[in-house]
Protein backbone atom coordinates (compact mmCIF):
# COMPACT_ATOMS: atom_id res chain seq x y z
CA UNK A 1 0.00 0.00 0.00
CA UNK A 2 1.31 3.51 -1.40
CA UNK A 3 0.81 5.82 2.20
CA UNK A 4 3.03 9.18 1.22
CA UNK A 5 3.13 11.29 -1.57
CA UNK A 6 6.94 11.69 -3.22
CA UNK A 7 8.51 11.76 -6.15
CA UNK A 8 11.41 10.05 -7.05
CA UNK A 9 13.53 10.89 -10.38
CA UNK A 10 15.57 8.05 -12.16
CA UNK A 11 18.08 8.45 -14.90
CA UNK A 12 18.05 7.23 -18.11
CA UNK A 13 22.00 7.40 -18.93
CA UNK A 14 24.52 5.86 -17.36
CA UNK A 15 26.88 9.34 -15.99
CA UNK A 16 29.28 10.53 -17.94
CA UNK A 17 28.16 7.52 -20.49
CA UNK A 18 26.89 8.94 -23.59
CA UNK A 19 24.52 11.88 -23.81
CA UNK A 20 22.14 12.91 -21.17
CA UNK A 21 18.78 11.77 -21.56
CA UNK A 22 15.35 12.97 -19.97
CA UNK A 23 14.28 11.39 -16.70
CA UNK A 24 11.66 9.37 -15.37
CA UNK A 25 9.43 10.69 -12.59
CA UNK A 26 7.65 8.44 -10.05
CA UNK A 27 4.93 9.32 -8.10
CA UNK A 28 3.32 7.68 -5.09
CA UNK A 29 0.12 8.17 -3.88
CA UNK A 30 -1.91 7.45 -0.31
CA UNK A 31 -4.47 5.49 -0.13
CA UNK A 32 -8.46 7.23 -1.27
CA UNK A 33 -10.41 8.61 1.30
CA UNK A 34 -7.59 8.30 3.93
CA UNK A 35 -8.12 10.89 7.01
CA UNK A 36 -4.24 12.73 6.79
CA UNK A 37 -4.38 15.69 4.52
CA UNK A 38 -0.77 15.47 4.23
CA UNK A 39 -1.28 12.13 2.16
CA UNK A 40 -2.51 13.11 -1.67
CA UNK A 41 -4.43 10.24 -3.07
CA UNK A 42 -5.12 12.63 -5.94
CA UNK A 43 -2.30 14.87 -7.94
CA UNK A 44 -2.62 16.91 -11.17
CA UNK A 45 -0.24 17.45 -13.68
CA UNK A 46 0.55 20.16 -15.76
CA UNK A 47 2.15 18.31 -19.07
CA UNK A 48 4.13 19.84 -21.44
CA UNK A 49 4.95 17.70 -24.61
CA UNK A 50 8.63 16.32 -25.25
CA UNK A 51 8.52 16.82 -28.67
CA UNK A 52 7.65 20.19 -27.81
CA UNK A 53 10.46 20.82 -25.11
CA UNK A 54 14.35 22.23 -26.21
CA UNK A 55 16.72 19.91 -25.50
CA UNK A 56 18.58 21.54 -22.48
CA UNK A 57 15.22 21.55 -20.76
CA UNK A 58 13.85 18.38 -21.55
CA UNK A 59 17.40 16.88 -20.52
CA UNK A 60 17.81 18.37 -16.87
CA UNK A 61 18.78 16.22 -14.22
CA UNK A 62 17.46 16.78 -10.70
CA UNK A 63 19.75 16.76 -7.79
CA UNK A 64 18.05 14.34 -6.28
CA UNK A 65 17.93 12.06 -9.62
CA UNK A 66 19.32 8.56 -8.69
CA UNK A 67 20.60 5.42 -11.30
CA UNK A 68 17.49 3.33 -12.89
CA UNK A 69 16.77 0.62 -10.93
CA UNK A 70 15.89 -1.52 -13.37
CA UNK A 71 19.34 -1.74 -15.64
CA UNK A 72 21.31 -4.42 -13.86
CA UNK A 73 17.71 -6.35 -13.56
CA UNK A 74 17.12 -6.06 -17.50
CA UNK A 75 20.91 -6.78 -18.13
CA UNK A 76 20.89 -10.13 -15.59
CA UNK A 77 17.75 -11.52 -17.25
CA UNK A 78 19.54 -11.36 -21.09
CA UNK A 79 22.35 -12.69 -20.09
CA UNK A 80 21.23 -15.17 -17.96
CA UNK A 81 20.29 -18.66 -19.30
CA UNK A 82 18.41 -19.01 -16.15
CA UNK A 83 14.92 -17.51 -15.84
CA UNK A 84 13.64 -15.86 -12.66
CA UNK A 85 9.60 -17.39 -13.42
CA UNK A 86 7.00 -17.71 -15.62
CA UNK A 87 6.73 -14.10 -15.20
CA UNK A 88 5.27 -12.53 -18.41
CA UNK A 89 7.32 -9.36 -19.79
CA UNK A 90 7.82 -7.69 -23.09
CA UNK A 91 11.25 -7.80 -24.65
CA UNK A 92 12.53 -4.38 -25.12
CA UNK A 93 14.93 -5.48 -27.56
CA UNK A 94 11.81 -5.87 -29.42
CA UNK A 95 10.12 -2.78 -29.12
CA UNK A 96 13.64 -1.03 -29.56
CA UNK A 97 13.88 -2.50 -33.15
CA UNK A 98 9.88 -1.79 -33.95
CA UNK A 99 10.72 1.16 -33.35
CA UNK A 100 13.87 1.43 -35.77
CA UNK A 101 11.73 -0.07 -38.27
CA UNK A 102 8.92 2.34 -38.00
CA UNK A 103 11.39 5.47 -37.86
CA UNK A 104 12.87 4.02 -41.00
CA UNK A 105 9.40 3.85 -42.77
CA UNK A 106 8.68 7.46 -41.68
CA UNK A 107 11.76 8.70 -43.02
CA UNK A 108 11.46 6.75 -46.38
CA UNK A 109 14.76 5.25 -45.59
CA UNK A 110 15.60 1.71 -47.58
CA UNK A 111 14.38 -1.49 -45.03
CA UNK A 112 17.22 -3.06 -43.01
CA UNK A 113 19.11 -5.72 -45.06
CA UNK A 114 18.07 -9.23 -43.59
CA UNK A 115 20.54 -11.24 -41.89
CA UNK A 116 21.12 -14.55 -43.22
CA UNK A 117 19.80 -17.22 -40.93
CA UNK A 118 22.08 -18.03 -38.13
CA UNK A 119 24.87 -21.31 -39.07
CA UNK A 120 24.73 -24.37 -36.93
CA UNK A 121 27.68 -25.29 -34.27
CA UNK A 122 27.39 -28.82 -35.94
CA UNK A 123 26.24 -31.59 -37.63
CA UNK A 124 21.95 -30.43 -37.57
CA UNK A 125 19.40 -32.91 -38.43
CA UNK A 126 16.66 -30.34 -39.12
CA UNK A 127 18.52 -28.37 -41.10
CA UNK A 128 16.85 -29.13 -44.99
CA UNK A 129 19.83 -28.31 -47.36
CA UNK A 130 22.27 -30.45 -44.73
CA UNK A 131 23.82 -33.71 -45.46
CA UNK A 132 22.15 -34.77 -41.89
CA UNK A 133 18.37 -34.53 -42.85
CA UNK A 134 16.40 -37.47 -43.81
CA UNK A 135 14.47 -36.33 -46.66
CA UNK A 136 12.45 -39.78 -47.01
CA UNK A 137 10.66 -37.99 -43.91
CA UNK A 138 9.59 -34.97 -45.76
CA UNK A 139 6.22 -34.22 -46.44
CA UNK A 140 5.65 -30.80 -47.86
CA UNK A 141 8.01 -27.62 -48.58
CA UNK A 142 7.15 -24.17 -48.29
CA UNK A 143 9.26 -21.04 -48.90
CA UNK A 144 10.52 -21.26 -45.21
CA UNK A 145 9.77 -23.98 -43.74
CA UNK A 146 8.78 -28.10 -44.62
CA UNK A 147 6.45 -30.40 -42.57
CA UNK A 148 8.33 -34.01 -41.71
CA UNK A 149 7.02 -37.12 -40.08
CA UNK A 150 8.59 -37.58 -36.58
CA UNK A 151 10.98 -39.90 -36.20
CA UNK A 152 9.85 -42.59 -33.65
CA UNK A 153 6.38 -40.46 -33.29
CA UNK A 154 3.75 -41.64 -30.65
CA UNK A 155 1.17 -42.00 -33.36
CA UNK A 156 1.49 -42.63 -37.34
CA UNK A 157 0.60 -38.70 -38.48
CA UNK A 158 2.88 -37.05 -35.73
CA UNK A 159 4.54 -34.76 -37.65
CA UNK A 160 7.21 -31.99 -37.21
CA UNK A 161 7.06 -28.39 -38.72
CA UNK A 162 10.40 -27.10 -38.63
CA UNK A 163 12.19 -23.57 -40.62
CA UNK A 164 14.22 -24.67 -43.76
CA UNK A 165 16.89 -22.66 -42.52
CA UNK A 166 18.61 -23.02 -38.87
CA UNK A 167 16.61 -20.81 -36.17
CA UNK A 168 17.07 -22.63 -32.98
CA UNK A 169 13.35 -21.67 -31.54
CA UNK A 170 10.79 -19.20 -32.30
CA UNK A 171 12.25 -16.48 -30.63
CA UNK A 172 14.53 -16.48 -33.30
CA UNK A 173 12.63 -16.65 -36.28
CA UNK A 174 12.25 -14.24 -38.53
CA UNK A 175 9.11 -13.04 -39.16
CA UNK A 176 8.17 -14.60 -42.53
CA UNK A 177 9.50 -17.91 -41.10
CA UNK A 178 6.89 -17.50 -38.05
CA UNK A 179 4.30 -16.57 -40.60
CA UNK A 180 4.43 -19.68 -42.41
CA UNK A 181 4.76 -21.77 -39.16
CA UNK A 182 1.10 -20.31 -38.54
CA UNK A 183 -0.20 -21.30 -42.12
CA UNK A 184 1.45 -25.11 -41.67
CA UNK A 185 -0.79 -25.17 -38.32
CA UNK A 186 -3.89 -24.11 -39.65
CA UNK A 187 -3.88 -26.08 -42.61
CA UNK A 188 -2.82 -29.19 -39.85
CA UNK A 189 -6.01 -28.11 -37.51
CA UNK A 190 -8.10 -28.29 -40.79
CA UNK A 191 -6.56 -31.58 -41.85
CA UNK A 192 -6.69 -33.39 -38.37
CA UNK A 193 -10.66 -31.96 -37.81
CA UNK A 194 -11.55 -33.29 -41.15
CA UNK A 195 -10.96 -36.52 -39.74
CA UNK A 196 -12.40 -35.88 -36.27
CA UNK A 197 -9.58 -35.27 -34.54
CA UNK A 198 -7.95 -32.75 -32.56
CA UNK A 199 -4.40 -31.57 -32.69
CA UNK A 200 -2.11 -30.66 -29.83
CA UNK A 201 0.92 -28.83 -30.42
CA UNK A 202 4.24 -27.84 -28.85
CA UNK A 203 7.76 -26.51 -28.87
CA UNK A 204 10.80 -27.66 -26.54
CA UNK A 205 13.32 -24.75 -26.43
CA UNK A 206 15.46 -26.97 -24.59
CA UNK A 207 18.41 -29.38 -25.06
CA UNK A 208 17.40 -28.68 -28.74
CA UNK A 209 19.15 -27.58 -31.72
CA UNK A 210 17.03 -26.71 -34.36
CA UNK A 211 13.28 -25.28 -33.92
CA UNK A 212 10.68 -28.11 -34.13
CA UNK A 213 6.87 -28.10 -33.63
CA UNK A 214 5.49 -31.34 -32.46
CA UNK A 215 1.98 -31.74 -33.98
CA UNK A 216 -0.03 -34.52 -32.81
CA UNK A 217 -3.20 -35.42 -33.17
CA UNK A 218 -5.23 -36.88 -30.64
CA UNK A 219 -8.97 -38.22 -30.06
CA UNK A 220 -11.53 -35.25 -29.94
CA UNK A 221 -11.14 -33.94 -26.70
CA UNK A 222 -12.29 -30.31 -25.75
CA UNK A 223 -9.24 -27.87 -25.73
CA UNK A 224 -9.90 -26.71 -21.85
CA UNK A 225 -9.11 -30.40 -20.81
CA UNK A 226 -6.13 -30.66 -23.04
CA UNK A 227 -5.09 -27.22 -21.42
CA UNK A 228 -5.80 -28.57 -17.89
CA UNK A 229 -4.11 -32.01 -18.42
CA UNK A 230 -0.65 -30.11 -19.20
CA UNK A 231 -1.15 -27.41 -16.30
CA UNK A 232 -1.66 -30.66 -13.98
CA UNK A 233 1.04 -32.77 -15.03
CA UNK A 234 3.65 -29.92 -14.79
CA UNK A 235 2.42 -28.98 -11.53
CA UNK A 236 2.97 -32.74 -10.24
CA UNK A 237 6.72 -32.35 -11.97
CA UNK A 238 7.28 -28.99 -10.41
CA UNK A 239 7.00 -27.29 -13.63
CA UNK A 240 5.02 -23.92 -13.67
CA UNK A 241 2.43 -23.57 -17.04
CA UNK A 242 0.77 -20.31 -17.17
CA UNK A 243 -2.09 -19.86 -19.64
CA UNK A 244 -0.95 -16.95 -22.27
CA UNK A 245 -2.70 -15.17 -24.98
CA UNK A 246 -2.80 -17.28 -28.24
CA UNK A 247 -1.35 -15.02 -30.13
CA UNK A 248 1.84 -13.76 -28.39
CA UNK A 249 4.66 -13.32 -30.64
CA UNK A 250 7.34 -15.87 -29.12
CA UNK A 251 10.05 -12.49 -28.49
CA UNK A 252 7.23 -11.49 -26.13
CA UNK A 253 7.48 -14.54 -24.14
CA UNK A 254 11.35 -14.82 -23.72
CA UNK A 255 14.35 -13.63 -24.61
CA UNK A 256 16.53 -15.24 -27.30
CA UNK A 257 18.45 -18.00 -25.84
CA UNK A 258 16.15 -18.84 -23.10
CA UNK A 259 14.66 -22.14 -22.75
CA UNK A 260 11.25 -22.80 -22.66
CA UNK A 261 8.20 -24.78 -23.42
CA UNK A 262 5.43 -24.11 -25.28
CA UNK A 263 1.99 -25.87 -26.03
CA UNK A 264 -0.86 -24.64 -27.89
CA UNK A 265 -4.26 -26.19 -28.73
CA UNK A 266 -7.48 -25.71 -31.18
CA UNK A 267 -8.74 -23.40 -29.58
CA UNK A 268 -8.28 -20.85 -26.28
CA UNK A 269 -4.92 -19.49 -24.77
CA UNK A 270 -0.80 -21.46 -25.10
CA UNK A 271 0.43 -22.60 -21.66
CA UNK A 272 3.85 -21.43 -21.46
CA UNK A 273 6.76 -21.91 -18.68
CA UNK A 274 10.32 -20.99 -19.04
CA UNK A 275 12.69 -23.68 -18.10
CA UNK A 276 14.46 -23.80 -15.07
CA UNK A 277 16.52 -26.74 -13.71
CA UNK A 278 15.89 -30.16 -14.95
CA UNK A 279 13.27 -30.81 -17.42
CA UNK A 280 11.96 -33.97 -18.82
CA UNK A 281 12.58 -34.09 -23.03
CA UNK A 282 9.66 -36.35 -22.86
CA UNK A 283 7.26 -33.57 -20.82
CA UNK A 284 4.88 -33.37 -23.81
CA UNK A 285 4.55 -36.98 -24.67
CA UNK A 286 4.41 -37.42 -21.51
CA UNK A 287 1.14 -35.29 -20.72
CA UNK A 288 -0.42 -36.85 -23.94
CA UNK A 289 0.43 -40.75 -23.25
CA UNK A 290 -1.58 -40.39 -20.00
CA UNK A 291 -4.88 -43.06 -20.01
CA UNK A 292 -7.27 -39.30 -20.97
CA UNK A 293 -5.83 -38.50 -23.66
CA UNK A 294 -4.00 -41.56 -26.04
CA UNK A 295 -3.33 -43.74 -23.09
CA UNK A 296 0.04 -45.04 -25.00
CA UNK A 297 2.53 -45.44 -21.94
CA UNK A 298 5.09 -47.62 -23.93
CA UNK A 299 5.35 -44.52 -26.80
CA UNK A 300 6.63 -41.77 -24.49
CA UNK A 301 10.36 -42.58 -25.58
CA UNK A 302 10.37 -41.80 -29.73
CA UNK A 303 13.84 -44.24 -29.45
CA UNK A 304 11.33 -46.84 -28.77
CA UNK A 305 8.93 -46.12 -31.96
CA UNK A 306 11.50 -46.09 -34.37
CA UNK A 307 10.22 -47.54 -37.30
CA UNK A 308 12.46 -49.45 -40.62
CA UNK A 309 13.44 -46.65 -43.34
CA UNK A 310 11.14 -48.69 -45.42
CA UNK A 311 8.24 -48.12 -43.12
CA UNK A 312 8.87 -44.31 -42.55
CA UNK A 313 8.78 -43.65 -46.05
CA UNK A 314 5.86 -45.68 -46.88
CA UNK A 315 4.26 -43.38 -43.74
CA UNK A 316 5.33 -40.17 -45.56
CA UNK A 317 3.95 -41.27 -48.61
CA UNK A 318 0.92 -41.80 -47.24
CA UNK A 319 0.68 -38.36 -45.31
CA UNK A 320 1.45 -36.56 -48.26
CA UNK A 321 -1.30 -37.91 -50.37
CA UNK A 322 -4.02 -37.18 -47.57
CA UNK A 323 -2.54 -34.07 -46.59
CA UNK A 324 -2.24 -32.40 -50.30
CA UNK A 325 -6.24 -31.49 -50.03
CA UNK A 326 -4.79 -29.03 -47.00
CA UNK A 327 -1.67 -28.54 -48.25
CA UNK A 328 -1.10 -24.38 -49.10
CA UNK A 329 2.47 -25.15 -50.78
CA UNK A 330 0.82 -26.81 -53.86
CA UNK A 331 -0.85 -23.71 -54.61
CA UNK A 332 2.25 -21.77 -54.96
CA UNK A 333 3.34 -23.55 -58.24
CA UNK A 334 -0.24 -23.14 -60.16
ZN1 LIG B 1 19.45 -26.76 -38.19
Amino acid sequence: MLTVLCFISCRNHKILQGKPHHVTRFLALAQVGNPDKKKRYLYAFSVTPMSSMDEKELTQQPPTATNCPYTELVKSLSESQEETGPNFFFDQRTLDSAHRKQKRQQDGGPPAKRRPPPQPRGPCWFCLGGKEVEKHLVVSIGDHTYLALSKGGMVPEHVLVLPIGHYAASTDAPPEVLEELGKFKSALRKYFNSKDQSCVIFERNYKSQHLQLQVIPVPKIPSDALRQAFIDYGRSMGVGLETVPRETPPSELAYTGVPYFLAEFDDGGNVFTRIKGRFSLQFGREVLAAPLVLNLPNRINWKSCMATKDEETKAALEMRKNFEPFDFTADKDD
